[in-house]
């Protein structure tokens, strides 16, 4: 998979995301910036008084994720997507996301292997029959690649992060949720500092 960062909340003035999210929280108390974004931030976050943070949005594109990864990230609801459609783009010559246990067994990838040569096969003799695009997908398997562009506010991350990073998350989402953690800690690091050990995992 390959995650890059397309954009983030940039303050006109020149600050730092953290210090939009420290002016929008003092506007609540009607006090003014001791030019200390991160303590004014974290005691907010310990609060529970996390609603000013969504004063700052990430935009992600994620590309060579599986369709199955990309199902699961687009049930996070408080977030933007457009998506690759698989009705406008020919799927004749795709690829797959092949899962590392498969990967790593001979035997399995073989039978992997084999299946999605058929599946490339069935696709395009469909084709070749004029089967319209959204009816010949159906064949397609949810290893199927896939690219979407996502923008997520920081408080629509922050429960991405503790659901994707968790140890029950399937392997591929908290891979991606690693990526994303990677990019945006740079930009906001104590709005996510609590996640900073999922990166060893
Ligand atoms: C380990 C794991 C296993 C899962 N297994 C399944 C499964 O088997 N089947 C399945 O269908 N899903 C499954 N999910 C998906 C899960 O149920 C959520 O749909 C998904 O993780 C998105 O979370 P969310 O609703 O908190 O995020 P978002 O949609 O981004 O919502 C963020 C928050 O906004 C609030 N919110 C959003 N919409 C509403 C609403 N309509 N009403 C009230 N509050 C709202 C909630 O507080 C929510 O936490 C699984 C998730 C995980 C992490």
């Amino acid at each position: 998979m390959e995650v890059t960062l397309l954009a983030v909340t940039q303050p006109l003035d020149g600050s730092s995301p953290e210090a939009l999210i420290e002016l929008a929280g003092r506007v609540c108390y009607q006090s003014e910036p001791k030019g200390d974004p991160a303590s004014f931030v974290r005691k907010r976050m310990q609060q529970g008084h996390t609603s000013i943070v969504e004063h700052v949005s990430f935009t992600f594109r994620i590309r060579g994720i599986s369709r199955g990864c990309g199902n699961q990230l687009v049930r996070h609801r408080i977030a933007s997507y457009s998506q690759a459609s698989t009705r406008y783009i020919d799927m004749s010559h795709v690829t797959c996301v092949v899962p590392p246990e498969v990967a790593a067994d001979p035997d399995a990838l073989a039978v992997w292997n084999t299946h999605m040569s058929n599946v490339q096969t069935v696709y395009q003799w469909l084709r070749g029959y004029n089967i319209r695009k959204e009816d010949a997908r159906g064949v397609l398997p949810l290893a199927t690649e896939t690219e979407i562009v996502a923008t997520f506010n920081c408080r629509s991350l922050l429960n991405f992060f503790e659901q994707r990073l968790a140890p029950a998350a399937q392997w591929e989402i908290r891979e991606l949720a690693r990526e994303m953690l990677r990019l945006v800690l740079p930009y906001a690091p104590t709005v996510f500092e609590q996640y900073e050990g999922g990166l060893d995992d």
